[in-house]
């Protein structure tokens, strides 16, 4: 290592020596909101220190960018270094202002990329011992792990990216329950029965109906589990897409991070190893039994002794395309997803070896409301169900906008370049920096032409390059159906009418957003094999899992079922000594 070390210096107080000058640089890049500043210290000419000044980028995923870029490039002194996988937004603009910095150092830049950081080689080996090994570090495994540790078990959790929060960060936050005390003061009457019913048919009734009772029946306990934790919730509830009634739930903290903090807070109180950059590649199994894990780290090998058991909470497959394509040969890889890269299925794999059976691997989801470049979530106008419409590019309504996902997107697939625009008016954003369900301003998205704005309808028709008289008319009619609560589609939602200028436009695609299907569990949230018995010390939650959403997940469903399942799953292998 120090050798390792010495030769970085030697080699790169050569290069650098007659280009850097000692100082404090500032430099900036764009990120994945908006742009990243950064101040570069050179001491003695070496790169001494890296700070960000400001950045506006999730910072749970944005910080492990910037401490893994700033650690390579301390340690080897070069910009060789690797972009951090799942923050590619974040890693490029920092590692750009990194550079702007050092270029007004002097810094021989070509040189200094030519430094890389040694990749090792040979491994180390290590066996650690627990009772309850994590595998993934989202929702579901976070909630497993909270849990199994309040019921007295060790435990270590998993996580191959350089963060936590696989998708469960990047969702809108929406998580549904009955909750009287919210729904009340809002007139709005709602049951677990008529949650169960929505949720089961809503799936075609290709659900466990055991489990969407227990994932209905609990999803409440769900919310006051988190809020014990600390986490916040709002006062009110909303209707999220594809949630067919409003009782979605919206975090305090912006998208998915107040659920990723929370947990990790509650974890780290009680000292639970969170091994980042841990890849599980392989189960452990003795005498029939799942035993622990090996796993891998950039330097290490280790072997994880789990002697109650094994979480597998990997999420899904969206990001696999082999997978995706195999069990829907139609979505194949030009369609974009809201994924994270990480999304690839590794607990379909890893469960394999123990024969668990997999069910439902053919329903995947698909949202009608990605973003036309990258296919995220983000940058999406609507704020809720009941105050937006859907046109088409001839300025059409084509759906009930408060439909199922399968059904909207089947609808806008059958639309001209199967491109929605979503239709709001300033009653939705009463000021411009009022921000949408993803911690994005309504001014922030127009000034990046995500968003179209307009001080009236033919204005905003003229924009979109559609008929004014066709758009005018299609908001006359919509208007006509708010006052009548009923339209041509069959839509039960109505809230606001579109009337109020500014009018906004937001162009949408359909996109990949979850993969229904996964490993079979029971009630325990244990694995259950190809002949239906359980598998000793194997438990799952979340998306890897399938047979609770059947054909189609509702909107605002994940959150709730990560946590009631996650949390499920976690006492459960606590408990099997
Ligand atoms: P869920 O909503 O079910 O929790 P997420 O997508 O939020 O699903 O989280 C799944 C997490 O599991 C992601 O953070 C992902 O990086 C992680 N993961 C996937 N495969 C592995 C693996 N083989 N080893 C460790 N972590 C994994």
């Amino acid at each position: 290592m120090k050798t390792k070390f010495l030769s970085y210096f030697l080699i790169s107080t050569i290069l650098l020596g007659n280009g850097m000058k000692d100082g404090v640089y500032i430099g900036t890049g764009k990120g994945y909101k908006s742009d990243i500043k950064t101040e570069v210290i050179i001491k003695n000419q070496k790169i001494e220190d890296i700070k960000v000044i400001s950045s506006s980028d999730t910072s749970i995923i944005s910080d492990a960018a910037f401490n893994n870029i700033k650690k390579d490039i301390i340690e080897t002194q070069g910009l060789g270094v690797d972009m951090v996988a799942g923050a590619t937004s974040s890693s490029n603009g920092f590692y750009r202002s990194i550079i702007e910095a050092l270029k007004s150092s002097g810094a021989n830049i070509s040189e200094l990329r030519k430094i890389k950081k040694e990749k090792v080689l040979k491994k180390e080996k290590r066996e650690l011992n627990t009772d309850v090994l994590v595998i993934g570090g989202g929702g579901a495994g976070l909630a497993a792990a909270s849990s199994a540790t309040e019921n007295g078990a060790n435990v270590i959790l998993v996580e191959k990216m350089s963060f936590l929060g696989g998708n469960t960060i990047l969702a809108g936050g929406a998580y549904n329950a009955v909750d009287p005390k919210r729904q009340k003061p809002m007139n709005i009457e709602d049951s677990n029965e008529l949650f169960y019913k929505q949720t089961f048919e809503g799936g075609d009734k290709k659900g466990n109906p055991k489990l969407v009772k227990i994932l209905t029946d609990n999803a409440y306990s769900g919310i006051e589990w988190l809020e014990d934790k600390g986490m916040k919730f709002k006062d009110d509830v909303f209707t999220v897409l594809g949630a067919l009634y409003p009782r979605s739930h919206k975090p305090i903290d912006p998208v998915g991070t107040g659920f990723i903090l929370t947990y990790e807070k509650f974890l780290k109180e009680n000292n639970v190893p969170i091994l980042l950059d841990t890849q599980a590649k392989k189960l452990i199994i003795e005498n029939n039994r799942v035993v622990g894990a090996v796993v891998e780290t950039p330097e290490e090998i280790l072997t994880i002794k789990s002697k109650n058991g094994v979480v597998l909470a990997t999420g899904g497959f969206s990001k696999n395309i082999e997978y995706r394509t195999k069990y829907n040969p139609k979505l194949t890889e030009n369609i974009l997803s809201t994924n994270t890269p990480a999304a690839t299925g590794d607990g379909i794999n890893l469960s394999q070896v123990v024969n668990a059976n997999l069910i439902g691997m053919e329903d995947i989801q698909m949202l009608p409301l990605g973003d036309p470049k990258t296919g995220s979530l983000s940058g999406n106008i609507e704020t809720t169900v009941e105050d937006r419409i859907f046109i088409n590019k001839k300025g059409k309504r084509f759906v009930a906008e408060d439909e199922r996902r399968d059904v909207m997107t089947n609808a806008l697939l059958n639309q001209p370049d199967a491109l929605l625009y979503v239709i709001v008016d300033s009653q939705v954003y009463p000021n411009e920096n009022d921000k949408n369900n993803f911690n994005e301003s309504i001014k922030e998205l127009v000034d990046e032409n995500r968003a179209v704005k307009a001080d009236s309808l033919d204005e905003l028709a003229k924009k979109l390059e559609m008929d004014p008289e066709v758009l005018t008319k299609t908001i006359k009619d919509y208007n006509l159906a708010v006052d009548k609560k009923s339209d041509e589609f069959g839509r039960k939602l109505f809230g606001k009418k579109i009337k109020k200028a500014p009018f906004y436009a937001g162009a949408r695609i359909p996109t990949i957003h979850h993969t229904m299907g996964g490993v079979e569990i029971n009630e325990n949230a244990e694995v259950l094999n190809k002949n239906g018995e359980i598998i000793e010390g194997l438990f799952a939650a979340g998306e890897v899992t399938g047979g609770i959403h059947g054909t189609n997940r509702l909107g605002g469903n994940a959150l709730a079922d990560i946590t009631v399942f996650g949390r499920i799953a976690g006492e459960k292998a606590a408990n099997n000594k």
